[in-house]
């Protein structure tokens, strides 16, 4: 299967994505952890990302839509994948289409996640992720058994920089400008689904699993 989720920031397309993609054993590609990783190493693409995103904008698309290509031409995208903040705007999902098109495919499905803007800002406030393995927790509502520290994998946790409160103001605009346009494009196109994502994670998770087994094949 070719998932797209959507979903503004904080919806949990991050903890959903995990879950789902093990269970349907295809890659989670996250565009935000891509990102974060080569701002991490320095690298030249990190260094043309992280203003951006320090700032809660978007980058670019050329850079955006470059490295995508390249991640879903590796092998193990080839038999299915589900991306996790790509598409973010029109340009974006119109190059995706052209691109799955040229590979004599396209996408199978683009699940939303449904959740009001407070509990997003809620949610915000309280994310950390693990430095090693990525896993996203909360200070309240999904808790580390110890402080500061990942169960899954020990490594530290932090609060990222575009998770401070004028930024994820900045952000939730972005996202009603930009990206939540595409529920409207992807229900057009007939492959939209959209699935309340508020309540426990493990019901989400069985919520979105449901949702998505009509497109099995
Ligand atoms: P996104 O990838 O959409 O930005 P995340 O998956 O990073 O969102 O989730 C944002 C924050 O909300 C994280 O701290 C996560 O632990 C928390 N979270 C995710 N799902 C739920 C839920 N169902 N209930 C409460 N908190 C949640
Ligand atoms: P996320 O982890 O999905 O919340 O993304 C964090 C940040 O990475 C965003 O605020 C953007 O700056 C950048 N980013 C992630 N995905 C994209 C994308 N598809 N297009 C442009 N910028 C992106």
């Amino acid at each position: 299967m070719r998932i797209v989720l959507v979903g503004p920031p904080g919806a949990g397309k991050g903890t959903q994505a995990q879950f789902i993609a093990s269970h349907l054993a295809i890659p989670k590609i996250s565009t935000g952890d891509i990102f974060r990783h080569n701002v991490t190493n320095g690298t030249p693409l990190g260094r043309q990302a992280k203003e951006y995103m320090n700032r809660g904008d978007l980058v670019p698309d050329e850079v955006t839509i470059a490295m995508v290509r390249d991640r879903l031409g590796e092998d193990d995208a080839q038999a299915g994948f589900l991306l996790d903040g790509f598409p973010r705007n029109v340009p974006q999902a119109e190059t995706l289409k052209k691109l799955l098109t040229d590979w004599g495919t396209r996408l199978t499905v683009v699940l939303e996640l449904v959740v009001d803007e407070d509990e997003v800002v809620r949610r915000l406030s309280g994310r950390r992720t693990c430095r090693r393995c990525e896993r996203v927790w909360h200070i309240l509502f999904d808790p580390p058994t110890r402080d500061g520290i990942c169960d899954a994998c020990g490594g530290e946790l932090f609060q990222r920089d575009d998770d401070r409160e004028e930024t994820v103001r900045h952000r939730l605009e972005v996202y009603t400008k930009q990206t939540a346009p595409l529920v409207a494009y992807y229900a057009d196109e007939g492959i939209l689904i959209g699935i309340d994502a508020t309540g426990p994670v493990e019901e989400i998770t069985e919520r979105a699993l449901a949702a998505l087994r009509p497109f099995a094949r």
